[in-house]
């Protein structure tokens, strides 16, 4: 039913004029460093593509990394996905969280070692502020876990508040790190 009807970066909640929802592209970051990581990550990312009002589209390659901040704590593996979904951006934010419970995540204490983390990292090209719902990803700027394999997968995306290209953002990182 959606031939036709995809749009590059659509915000949320358009609708077609027949009535249809129109899916919005949006980018998913996941991470894992306790338990069997790389099972967790795909495990996770099954339940993502729900084969109804989530699909996933492109993957990037895991990368382990190194934490940022919180307690000492092992390795993370990371990637990001880029997903066509039906959802809001609350909706997906909902479905993340039941994939983070359904494989047993339990949050001790903040930025501690977690079994699996879904972060929405952009949405189309909303901006929310919403207590418990941040988009753009306040800090997936800073974080090189983030920007690496986002420039991977989508290097020509604009981030919405900036203005500027992935690949610029990766490219001022890098240059700030060295
Ligand atoms: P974390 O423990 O890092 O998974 O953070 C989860 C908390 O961040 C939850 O309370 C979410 O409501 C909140 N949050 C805010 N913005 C986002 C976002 N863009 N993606 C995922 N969680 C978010």
């Amino acid at each position: 039913m959606s031939d036709g009807l995809v749009r590059e970066n659509a915000p949320n909640h358009e609708v077609a004029a027949d009535g249809v929802r129109l899916t919005t592209s949006a980018i998913v970051g996941l991470g894992a460093n306790l338990g069997t990581r790389e099972r967790n990550i795909e495990d996770a990312l099954k339940e993502l593509d729900d084969g109804a009002q989530i699909s996933i589209v492109t993957k990037s390659t895991l990368r382990e990394t190194v934490p940022v901040g919180g307690p000492q704590q092992g390795l993370y593996l990371n990637c990001v996905v880029e997903v066509r979904t039906s959802l809001t951006a609350p909706e997906l934010l909902s479905a993340c969280q039941r994939i983070e419970a359904a494989l047993g995540r339990v949050r001790l204490e903040k930025d501690g070692p977690r079994t699996i983390d879904l972060d929405i990292l952009l949405f189309g090209d909303l901006q929310c502020s919403d207590v418990d719902l941040k988009i753009p990803h306040p800090r997936m700027l800073e974080r090189a876990f983030v920007l690496e394999p986002l420039a991977e997968i989508a290097p020509r995306r604009v981030h919405p508040v900036t203005g500027k290209s992935i690949a610029e953002h990766w490219s001022m990182l890098r240059a700030g790190a060295t």
